[in-house]
């Protein structure tokens, strides 16, 4: 999107604000299902904890995509998007027992991380098809926080407990009609996921039943010049040619199945924020926004560096700004970042933030969530308001003290 078509979007809308690019979304899926064009059968689940407003799940139904979802919460979300229950796939961790019933109730495809849980749920329901997901214990990820398919990893059922597995099936009668892995987010290097596919592949031989692989995601886009981005054409290529090559062996078809988030969806997205100080100290220069971790928490929480571009003075000679919140604890943006010349009430714009930003906003220092708008047809549409007092004090009981 240009910054003439942002700015516009700011004074429209007021900031902050957080604007979607539909065709960006579009693009990536297509690029996505274009990569894997000589697989049958496949099968994208958007992970939607990275941005699951409805407009933007249906814009993705459209597409074609299917869900990945992690709370019954979002599996309603999905359900009122217009998904229907065998679109979707629940991948939670540590739920509780019966949140994993009440999803498997509405006809949603389980996938289940934990021996006791496939134990008790095998015994319970054996007639209903589960997928397990395995931790292949590979180290695949960028930040430790994200990287969750490692030996220390609390997710999945480790590789070398598959034994124990096959004993649970054995004894419920049970049905495992997918194997899942995901290893995390930012895979950097294709060969290593490859290498966590064949410890996948490895697995799936010694289930009968089943439907469908699923290779999770962790696909890495860029943020910053220079940055390394998941060769998808090139895992394409190669995953592909290892997936036919195991359809032969296994002797049937099977789906192959891929639950992207980031992919999807943090290219298209632009976080609008208005300077309200620019503060010269002996050391930086500071330029304070109208917002603060409460409504993009990444920087602080992984160290994610978004690209940052002042949309009102776009060709303005580079100076070099601290960018800085205005919640009251330390909520650093950027440290000396070189931004083109910032004046106070100019609107700087954030890249890369359609993934895990307004999903994760909060009301910290009881501030109102920012509206969310789509660009799409060349037009601004409005997909969540921006927040008003109401919505602060509507599920608070004042009581006689
Ligand atoms: C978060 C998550 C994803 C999406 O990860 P991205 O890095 O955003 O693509 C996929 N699968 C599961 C199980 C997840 O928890």
């Amino acid at each position: 999107m240009q910054p003439k078509e942002l700015l516009t979007l700011a004074e429209e809308f007021g900031s902050p604000l957080y604007v979607y690019d539909a065709t960006t979304i579009e693009q990536q899926y297509n690029r996505l299902t274009a990569a894997f064009s000589k697989v049958e059968n496949l099968r994208i689940n958007y992970a939607m904890k990275a941005l699951s407003n409805i407009t933007i799940l249906k814009l993705l139904k459209k597409c074609g995509s299917g869900l990945d979802t992690v709370s019954f919460q979002e599996v309603q979300l999905g359900l009122h998007a217009g998904f229907t229950p065998d679109k979707i796939i629940f991948t939670p961790n540590g739920v509780s027992f019966e949140e994993i019933e009440e999803v498997a109730k509405l006809g949603v495809q389980i996938n289940i991380d934990n021996l006791s849980v496939l134990e008790h749920f095998g015994a319970k329901y054996p007639k209903i098809p589960v997928c397990i997901r395995i931790n292949p214990h590979v180290m695949a990820g960028g930040n430790e926080n994200i990287s969750v398919g490692h030996i220390d990893s609390k997710f999945g059922i480790s590789i070398y407990q598959i034994p124990h597995v096959l004993r649970i099936v054995e004894n419920t009668g049970m049905h495992i009609n997918g194997i899942h892995m995901h290893t995390g987010s930012d895979i950097l290097d294709i060969e290593v996921f490859l290498y966590a596919a064949e410890i996948l592949f490895d697995a799936a031989k010694q289930f009968k039943e089943l439907d469908f692989l699923d290779f999770g995601s962790g696909f890495k886009v860029p943020y910053k010049k220079g940055d390394i981005e998941t060769n998808i054409e090139e895992l394409g290529k190669k995953l592909t040619k290892r997936f036919l090559a195991f359809e032969k062996e296994y002797g049937r078809t099977l789906t192959l199945a891929f639950e992207p988030g980031k992919f999807l969806v943090s290219e298209a997205g632009f976080f609008l924020a208005k300077v309200n100080v620019v503060k010269q100290t002996t050391s930086t220069v500071f330029a304070g926004i109208d917002s603060g971790f409460n409504h993009l928490i990444r920087p602080m929480f992984y160290g994610s560096q978004h690209q940052i571009e002042n949309i009102s003075n776009p060709k303005g000679k580079e100076r070099f700004y601290t960018v800085v919140g205005y919640i009251c604890e330390t909520d650093t943006f950027a440290n000396n970042r070189r931004i083109a010349e910032i004046k106070e009430g100019d609107v700087l714009c954030f890249k890369n933030a359609g993934a895990y930003c307004f999903s994760m906003a909060s009301n910290y220092n009881s501030r109102f969530k920012p509206a969310e708008v789509l660009w799409k047809d060349g037009k601004g549409h409005l997909i969540s308001k921006r927040e008003t007092f109401e919505d602060l004090i509507k599920n608070q009981i004042m009581i006689e003290v």
